[in-house]
């Protein structure tokens, strides 16, 4: 009797520690939901702070194309940007900044951007009443190149300012996860030590108790995997990481099964596999599309049994077992699939069970990674060619003159232009233009070492900074890269378009300059040589070096 009394006194504290630790982890996941929530606001003020920037770069541009060309079409372009930069400044109005955001800094920019497309009406009108002398007077006085400068000044530091408060919230999840870590180690061990001394005690006494302490161990570590995986997930910075870590967990929770942990693309049309195990070569629907798949349609679990006339998901394959499939969610939005094919019938309620604590526990965990990933891939890469951006271009740059005067080695720059790309553009359209900028990317990609860094710097002009490269090695690797391009082929629309020809500038540290913006400036200004000395050839900062063809 005693016996008893101690061994349901010490099962009643292992329960009561799996409440806990259950109870803690539910808080973790609340904490981590809030955490993304605030995130993905950062995220979408972010963006459209980059939307508002580009449109106004476009308005300039399609501006200064009608100024020069004083065709109307360029200036109803020019006004549909403008269309845009409403919208946007409309939404940039009612969007709310947390308090570490100086709304200053972004009452400044409203201001800013008022004054530059007032700059621009005005140069418009002098341009119509006065000519072109007079705009290009009025260009020249630098008032919209300095409020220019400005802007992109001030909407760096916001950008800046936000990205700082992404990173804190990463941090935080880093240290929620890191306490969350510990809760579950002390937990854990507490758990471990009351369920020896219930073995102890039981071994004295009924087979009752033992399947009673099987089940509770059991419980007990499915929690505490589940936890694990949790906190794990919450400290991961890239998608690759956490699916490999989904993987580990889930045959670890869902043995004897075959499925699939799907994660949504960030178009959000598609839901790819992400991390997928399997029991018998099972095989699992890549991608799914969401309204292929019950759960989704639904937001619950959705549960199809062996032998019912239920409808089946699309996703899955004819001959699929009873099936579990449950919508991972974080914030009401969609994050990804869990996909559980089950083959002994008996085992679903357990599964089920199981699967949804899973889903529970790593949702925001993982949509905080596929929003990070996002904003890694959208901050630093051009959406159309897939090549780094301009900023990021520019922080690398400074990295690697860093270690090039630390190790007084060497560097160069190569700026590269294509040739007569609007009367392309105009003889085959700007699609077949788009298409072009892809593959000569694709090209460029192709081309260059690991270690080099190209770049979109701009419309049809790529800059590849090549960190050891000297001069003389520079003027040949462009030199190869100007013949090859005979090879590049472009097809569009069943037709192969015709070849197209570039000019390159470049220009090398420390002997053009010693810093980025001066060896950038040297590089456009051999650039600008080869264009004047007939395009289609190389031009290092300095002399002229090879001579081609005109361009076609
Ligand atoms: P040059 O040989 O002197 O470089 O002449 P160019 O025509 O190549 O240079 P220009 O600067 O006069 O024209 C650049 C053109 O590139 C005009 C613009 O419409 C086009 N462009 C810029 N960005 C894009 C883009 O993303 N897609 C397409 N299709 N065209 C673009
Ligand atoms: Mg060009
Ligand atoms: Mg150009």
């Amino acid at each position: 009797m005693k016996l008893q009394r101690i061994l349901l006194a010490l099962f009643g504290a292992a329960l009561l520690v799996i409440m806990l630790i259950t109870a803690g982890a539910a808080f973790n996941a609340r904490e981590e939901q809030r955490n993304y929530a605030l995130s993905r606001e950062s995220y979408q003020r972010l963006l459209l702070l980059e939307d508002l920037i580009t449109t106004l770069f476009d308005a300039e541009s399609s501006q200064r194309a009608y100024l020069i060309t004083g065709d109307e079409l360029f200036l109803q372009d020019h006004q549909t940007q403008r269309q845009r930069l409403q919208n946007y400044q409309r939404t940039l109005d009612q969007a709310a900044f947390p308090d570490e955001i100086d709304t200053s800094q972004v009452d400044e920019l409203r201001n800013l951007i008022a004054s530059r497309l007032e700059v621009m009406d005005a140069v418009v009108t002098i341009f119509r009443d006065q000519g072109t002398a007079a705009a290009a007077d009025a260009v020249r006085s630098y008032t919209g190149k300095r409020l220019m400068d400005n802007i992109r000044d001030l909407s760096a530091r916001i950008s800046a300012d936000e990205r700082a408060l992404l990173d804190d919230r990463a941090l935080l999840a880093g240290t929620h996860a890191s306490q969350l870590t510990l809760f579950l180690l002390a937990g854990a061990l507490i758990n471990f030590l009351l369920l020896a001394g219930a073995y102890m005690v039981t071994r004295k006494s009924t087979g009752q108790s033992r399947s009673l302490m099987r089940q509770l161990k059991q419980h007990s570590s499915e929690i505490s995997a589940i936890n694990q995986l949790s906190s794990s997930l919450q400290s991961c910075s890239t998608l690759a990481e956490s699916a490999s870590i989904l993987e580990h967990f889930a045959r670890q929770l869902f043995p004897h099964t075959t499925g699939g942990i799907y994660l949504m693309r960030s178009s959000r049309n598609l839901l790819q596999l992400a991390a997928s195990w399997s029991d018998n070569n099972g095989s699992l629907t890549d991608p799914v599309e969401p309204h292929d798949c019950w759960a989704l349609r639904l937001g619950k679990t959705y549960e199809i049994h062996d032998d019912s006339k239920q409808i089946r998901c699309r996703h899955l394959n004819e001959h699929a077992h009873s099936h579990l499939c449950i919508p991972l969610m974080a914030q009401s939005d969609i994050v990804g699939l869990l996909s559980i094919e089950v083959q002994a019938e008996g085992d679903i309620n357990a599964i089920r069970e199981r699967a949804e604590l899973m889903g529970t526990h790593t949702s925001a965990a993982l949509a905080s990674v596929t929003l990070r990933e996002a904003l890694r891939q959208q901050s630093i890469r051009d959406p159309l060619t897939g090549l780094y951006n301009r900023r990021y271009l520019e922080e690398s740059m400074e990295r690697e003159l860093l270690r090039a005067r630390r190790t007084q080695g060497a560097m160069s720059v190569l700026m590269v232009d294509i040739d007569h790309f609007k009367q392309f553009n105009d003889s085959h359209g700007h699609q077949a233009g788009d298409v072009l900028l892809k593959e000569f990317a694709e090209y460029l990609r192709r081309q260059v070492r690991a270690e080099d860094i190209p770049c979109r710097y701009g419309g049809e002009e790529f800059l590849i900074a090549m960190p050891g490269t000297s001069k003389n090695e520079a003027i040949e690797r462009a030199e190869a890269l100007r013949q090859n391009m005979a090879s590049l082929k472009v097809y569009f629309q069943g037709k192969t378009l015709p070849g197209v020809t570039a000019s390159f500038g470049i220009s090398s540290f420390p002997d053009h300059g010693e810093d980025r913006d001066a060896l950038v400036r040297s590089a456009d200004a051999a650039l600008y040589r080869a264009k004047r000395a007939g395009r289609n050839r190389v031009m290092p900062a300095g002399e002229p070096v090879s001579d081609g063809a005109e361009a076609p």
